[in-house]
């Protein structure tokens, strides 16, 4: 069943129209992200769903309940909506303790004063705030208040979470923490979780569903596995991938039933033949699937290494190969690279090609998209 439905809803600020007819539709108890850089209007998505900012237009239902609806001029404020919500700032109130901050919500709906010990008894428990209750947020650290805005979320018991870069304010230890937190939190309620944020690290590991917005508009939805291995356009290739996807001008040739790239001088043999039209594409590959030789190979492209730069388990190489940029990831520490002239291999099996113009994804080379580590 679907949790958050939203129908050609649209938003615009005086002359700007900040959310163009947006459709999303968001199963029952996924954690789904809404991600894309500053201003594409996933903060302005969320809070329509929330019921913080009423829509220029559209329908909205959740949980099988109009709380707008353009036509019928129908609006369900956000006291109203059954939802719970963790934003940037954790909104504790300064003068209350800790209890209070968590159980506010339940007194005011008049909860039998036993049932809101228990909820504050598991909630502080599962974020490890026991014996904190009597303090004021003021007399806890970031993360520790972060934490009681979680133990709130865990006693409200809602069926819909709204997740506004609930990490941000926090340090990278924390928020690595934070990360775990939130997931099981999520799974633990059985919830459906829409989560914000510019993070792709986050959407990564968190998500169910990814919701890659740009301009208002959504290039993608589908799973973190669909969004890195295929994504459908150069968009969201570029911006999800750490370090970024490779790209490189090509000429794609049909020869021989057999399809081949050309990279300036070079040629890569594809492992399957690919059923698009000749001429030039826009190849792109993840700096993990290219490999360095010290002489050349099948598939490779000559190259310069400039930078080495390891982060411990992983190292980012930095090199030029016929003018461009490339940027390589090897699973191991490597201090400096032994030569300066390298050739570079591509995997043939993990290309993804696109259309020059448009940008849209044509195909990817490995054949029919599977999940590498899938039973
Ligand atoms: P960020 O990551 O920076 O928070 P975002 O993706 O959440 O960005 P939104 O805050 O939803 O983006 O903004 C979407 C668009 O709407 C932007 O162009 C923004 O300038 C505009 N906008 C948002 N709120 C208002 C407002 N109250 N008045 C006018 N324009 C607004």
């Amino acid at each position: 069943m679907n949790e958050v439905y939203l129908k050609g809803i649209t938003k615009s600020y005086g002359a700007h129209l900040a959310i163009p007819p947006l459709d999303l539709d968001i199963p029952k108890g996924k954690f789904v992200t809404l991600l894309g850089p500053s201003g594409c209007g996933k903060t302005t998505t969320l809070r329509i769903i929330a019921g913080l900012e009423q829509p220029s237009d559209g329908e909205l239902t959740l949980s099988g309940k109009s709380v707008f609806s353009g036509r019928n001029s129908h609006f369900v404020p956000p006291e109203k909506r059954g939802l719970g919500f963790i934003f940037q700032s954790y909104a504790l109130w300064p003068n209350m303790k800790v209890d209070r901050n968590i159980t506010l919500a339940l007194q005011q709906a008049r909860k039998p004063k036993d049932e809101i010990q228990e909820r504050l008894g598991e909630a502080l428990k599962k974020v490890q705030l026991e014996g904190y209750q009597d303090r004021f947020p003021s007399e806890l650290s970031g993360g520790q208040q972060q934490r009681v805005a979680v133990a709130r979320l865990i006693a409200a018991r809602n069926s819909i979470l709204l997740m506004d870069e609930p990490l941000s304010n926090l340090d990278a230890v924390l928020r690595t923490e934070m990360r775990t937190e939130l997931k099981r939190l999520s799974r633990d309620l059985g919830a459906t979780t829409i989560y914000v944020t510019h993070d792709q690290v986050e959407a990564l590991t968190m998500s169910d569903i990814i919701v890659v917005m740009k301009d208002g508009v959504i290039q993608q939805m589908g799973s973190p596995y669909e969004i890195y291995h295929q994504p459908s356009n150069l968009f969201v290739a570029e911006f999800i991938g750490d370090p970024r996807i490779n790209l490189f001008d090509a000429t794609l040739e049909q020869r021989d039933s057999r399809s081949v790239l050309h990279i300036g001088e070079i040629e890569i043999n594809l492992p399957h033949a690919l059923p698009q039209s000749s001429g030039p594409m826009r190849l792109a590959i993840r700096p993990e699937r290219l490999t360095l030789h010290d002489a050349p190979v099948a598939n490779s492209l000559p190259a310069e290494v400039d930078v080495v730069q390891p982060t411990g388990s992983q190292t980012i190489l930095s090199l030029t190969s016929q003018g461009n940029a490339v940027t390589v990831l090897i699973p191991r520490f490597v201090e400096r690279w032994p030569s300066r002239k390298v050739w570079l291999e591509l995997d043939a099996e993990h290309i993804m090609i696109f259309d020059s113009r448009s940008g849209q994804l044509l195909q990817t080379t490995g054949g029919p998209i599977r999940q590498e580590n899938a039973a």
